[in-house]
């Protein structure tokens, strides 16, 4: 069984009374432990993928499961599991953080679920465990007590992987999630992100336009071009021996500066 299936799935979006198809057909397995990197110009349909995936967006056709179970049409009370086991890093840490909660309590609130209270091996937000997980991400425990706007790009984007990590989730799907901090940021926060999913044994599903962060990341890159995946295959042999021209053309762009 695979952790994530998507299956011939297709997604649709409505634009004043226009449906427009952000992603067409898509079938794609990611197996548990798997760190797969999902690869596109800007508007191919990656963000779409990765809502699929967490059941955030419903597929107009098509089917997409976590864990053998389909979450197509899960009723609100049913959603629960699949948001205690995947958990998504965006891109921009200043909208994605709630921005009248002081640090604590961002990273507390999926602890706080009554979901994830049931589910037993969950530890309770006392300080000592959200100052474990603060030191986790390389923040002082200070910290816990500012509010995102107190904080640089990078600390919010450490809060952010810090809060997806609290639950002990089995899937961390991350959004381009150093595109929007400074380029002197950037590596510190990738290398953390690379040293929880190996600690972790994580399946990781990371959207990204570049390639560079990817090969770095990721054993298996999926292409996708107007919402289709044109290409997929170890990262290794895409990048040496890409078949799609789509894919030389991003490694022309991204790769060979
Ligand atoms: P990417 O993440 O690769 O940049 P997206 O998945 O965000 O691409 O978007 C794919 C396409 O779907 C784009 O053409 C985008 O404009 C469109 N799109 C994305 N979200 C919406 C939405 N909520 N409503 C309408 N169109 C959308
Ligand atoms: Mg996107």
């Amino acid at each position: 069984m695979s952790l994530v299936e998507l299956t011939g799935a297709t997604a649709t979006y409505r634009r004043s009374g226009i449906s427009f198809v952000a992603l067409r057909d898509v079938t794609l397995a990611i197996e548990a432990g798997e760190r797969v990197g999902i690869v596109g110009g800007s508007g191919s349909g990656k963000t779409t993928m990765a809502r699929l995936m967490l059941g955030l967006l419903r597929p107009s056709a098509g089917d997409v499961s976590f864990q053998g179970r389909s979450i197509v049409g899960l009723r609100e009370r049913q959603r629960g599991w699949l948001r205690a086991s995947a958990s998504m890093v965006m891109q921009d840490p200043n909208s994605s953080l709630n921005p009248r909660m002081r640090l604590a309590d961002i990273i507390a609130e999926p602890l706080r679920s009554p979901v994830l209270r049931r589910r037993g091996d969950v530890p309770a937000a006392t300080p000592a465990v959200l100052d474990a997980a603060a030191l986790g991400v390389g923040l002082e425990p200070d910290l816990l007590r500012r509010f995102p706007h107190q904080l640089s790009g990078g600390q919010r984007q450490r809060a952010a992987i810090a809060r997806a990590l609290v639950s002990d989730p089995a899937l961390l799907v991350a959004d381009e999630p150093v595109s929007a901090l400074d380029v002197s940021v950037r590596a510190q926060v990738l290398n953390l992100l690379a040293d929880e999913v190996r600690e972790r044994a994580l399946t990781l599903v990371l959207v990204s336009h570049d390639l560079a962060v990817v090969r770095h990341l990721c054993q298996r890159i999926v292409v996708v071009c107007a919402g289709e995946v044109v290409e997929e295959g170890p990262v290794d042999v895409v990048l040496r021996a890409p078949r799609h021209e789509y894919t030389r053309a991003l490694i022309d762009a991204t790769l060979s500066l």
